[in-house]
């Protein structure tokens, strides 16, 4: 999508400090961090949200989950957990409209969220 800011992180026309890429994924710190560790794992196809997800990109949802508790635990928080967080359209405050994995951890989160 010519418009989103996640794909073009993807094609490299925006900058961002990346944590890792393969062919179906990237992972990156967030621009605005929430707590002392704060990435987002995206698809590199172009989803919009969680509730537009195709049958046929379930098992792609697995492995963005399973590169973000590997992170996760590369960045020091195998220990202590964190939070692993999905925004879906207006209610959940999805700002960006390319599907993302919130990742954070390096401090005690607070529940319920605002
Ligand atoms: P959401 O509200 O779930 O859509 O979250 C979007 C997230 O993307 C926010 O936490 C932003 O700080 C983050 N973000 C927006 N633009 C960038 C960027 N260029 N590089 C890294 N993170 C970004
Ligand atoms: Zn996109």
């Amino acid at each position: 999508m010519s418009d989103c800011i996640f794909c073009k992180i993807i094609a490299g026309e925006i900058p961002a400090k990346k944590l890792c890429e393969d062919d179906e994924m990237i992972a990156f710190h967030d621009i605005n961090p929430v707590a002392p560790v704060h990435f987002l794992v995206i698809p590199k196809k172009h989803i919009k949200n969680l509730l537009e997800l195709e049958a046929d990109d379930t098992p792609l949802v697995g492995r963005l989950f399973n590169k973000a508790r590997e992170l996760l635990k590369e960045q020091g928080c195998e220990e202590n957990g964190g939070r692993f967080v999905i925004n879906a359209k207006k209610h959940g405050l999805q700002t960006v409209d390319h599907l993302h994995i919130h990742v954070m951890g390096g401090r005690p989160m607070g529940w319920p969220p605002g």
